[in-house]
């Protein structure tokens, strides 16, 4: 379900065990945050599993910020049901198979592994309903 929430309001209120609203906040700095919750459930599974803390360098974006940052057009960011993850010490494709049996068969998930230029790689995770998959 998709939710909305003040940054300034709700900012430190828990989606979940571990997740605040401020977490998932567009990086811009804009007010609301759009978060489905079903996508704080998602990421809740994976901080448990690896018993790590999960950062989220991008949750809900903005069109502006979307389009600042070279963002795909229809953007899973757009409607809060977008997380571009990282945990330390665990490696893009390990956190990412861990995302797929989260998935079966739904979501998307990219996997966004270091590289020339790209020093720290990600995971994006997103809870639409079709099968998605790519490597950025
Ligand atoms: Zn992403």
């Amino acid at each position: 379900m998709l939710e909305a929430w003040s940054r300034t309001r709700d900012g430190t209120r828990k989606l979940s065990a571990n997740f605040t609203v401020a977490e998932f906040a567009c990086k811009d700095g804009s007010d609301p945050v759009f978060v489905d919750s079903s996508l704080a459930a998602l990421l809740q599974k994976i901080r448990d599993h690896f018993g790590r803390p999960v950062v989220i360098t991008s949750g809900y974006r903005t069109a502006a910020h979307n389009r600042s940052v070279g963002g795909a057009a229809y953007s899973q960011h757009l409607y809060g049901r977008a997380a571009d993850i990282r945990v330390q010490g665990i490696p893009v494709e390990q956190l990412a198979a861990y995302a797929e049996t989260c998935l079966p068969g739904t979501g998307g998930i990219g996997r966004y592994p270091p590289r020339a230029g790209r020093a720290v790689g990600w995971v994006h995770v997103d809870t639409r309903p079709a099968k998605s998959r790519w490597t950025g």
